[in-house]
């Protein structure tokens, strides 16, 4: 399985923590960046002929502030040079505050069958707080233009002034318009961005804090019916992300647009993060390609372990033993008793105990070498 990653770059207006490639200033470039991607896509046609794509993602930046006849004209793009598998999950986030009914009809007729909504927080303070465009009342106008419809929800923990009952507020409301996934991320202050003065003034809610609102969260969500199938992904039975699944399981993927990164045969690439690059690249017919990385057998083994061990399911047994022809109990065998108050071992599967998984990272190390 592969999945399609495109990334547009455009938003209203800067969130004070974001350090995403997105450019606020840069908006009346739509237009020609998606012709861009198009002719990007379509350089890419012949050395992927022989994929299958399950999933194709339309990422940010805020896609839904496009206009959406470029939306179906990308979904069609991607059809049209890619195989695209019939039943493929396609996805497109959206900004609760750039949405319209017109925007959702033409989404679903292009074929579009998966939104993320990123609600951040239900309370209007702290989204004011961390530079979001939209309000608690927008966010729920767009749940209500997506009724019935197979949406997840963004939640962020960590925000300053916030409390677990803020946490359990947020969910509530993203569960009660019809949520079927919710991502819970804490969020991470990025040199650079303006949010990161507040964290080095102290105004951010320390690590215990965070660690409770988490708590707090992962309770609720499973009061309301979500499982966790990841640290910070929460889904309604069947409905867990297949694009970020294949992320984890270390599948391939191709990106398309500027900063988007691919991972195929083992190659791992990334585009320009510049926009005007960009589209010196792809107008003068090359690709927008600035580092490329090969990961060798160690570097595979070690992306496998890392990324499997972020997911409930854990390592697969018999998946590690096919692509790397040993076995992981007995390799592993010390960091697996080092490691054995936080993990279990059964005979399919190795993984952290799911009330441990939001410390993964001390039990990761102990795989790394
Ligand atoms: S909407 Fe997303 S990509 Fe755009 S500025 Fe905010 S966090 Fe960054």
């Amino acid at each position: 399985m592969a999945g399609i990653y495109v990334h547009i770059p455009f938003c209203k207006s800067k969130c004070r923590y974001c350090d995403f490639a997105s450019f606020p200033d840069k908006i009346h470039l739509a237009e020609s960046y998606m012709a861009c991607v198009y002719r990007e896509m379509s350089m890419r046609k012949e050395d992927l002929k022989d994929y299958e794509f399950d999933t194709l993602y339309i990422g940010g930046g805020t896609p839904s502030v496009v206009d959406e006849s470029y939306i179906a004209m990308l979904v069609t793009a991607a059809k049209k040079y890619f195989n695209v598998k019939k039943g493929a999950e396609i996805t497109i986030e959206i900004n609760p505050g750039t949405i319209s009914a017109g925007k959702v009809e033409m989404y679903e007729k292009c074929g579009i069958n998966r939104y993320s909504v990123g609600l951040q927080t239900a309370i209007n303070s702290q989204l004011r707080e961390i530079g979001r465009i939209h309000t608690l009342n927008e966010f729920v106008t767009c749940a209500k233009l997506l009724k019935g419809k197979n949406f997840s929800v963004d939640v962020m923990i960590g925000l300053k002034d916030q409390t677990a009952d803020d946490v359990i507020k947020t969910i509530e409301v993203a569960s009660a318009f019809g949520a079927s996934h919710i991502s819970m991320y804490a969020l991470s202050p990025e040199d650079g961005t303006p949010i990161y003065t507040d964290y080095l003034n102290g105004e951010l809610p320390d690590g215990d804090e965070v660690a409770e609102m988490y708590e707090a969260g992962v309770k609720k969500l499973e009061e309301l019916g979500f499982f966790r199938y990841e640290v910070s992904n929460f889904a309604k039975k069947g409905k867990e992300s297949r694009h970020n699944l294949n992320y984890w399981r270390r599948g391939e993927y191709i990106g398309f647009g500027v900063a988007a990164s691919s991972c195929i045969n083992n190659i791992r690439f990334t585009n320009t993060f510049d926009l005007d690059e960009y589209f010196k690249c792809i107008l003068s017919g090359h690709l927008a390609v600035k580092s490329r990385e090969e990961i060798d057998g160690e570097g595979q083994e070690e992306e496998f372990i890392f990324l499997a061990l972020r997911t409930a399911a854990g390592i697969d047994l018999e998946e590690y033993k096919k692509r790397f022809n040993c076995d992981f109990t007995e390799k592993y065998s010390s960091a697996i008793a080092k490691t054995s108050k936080y993990t279990e071992l059964s005979d399919k599967r190795f993984y952290i105990k799911p009330e441990y998984l939001f410390v993964q990272n001390s039990v990761i190390v102990e795989f790394m070498r």
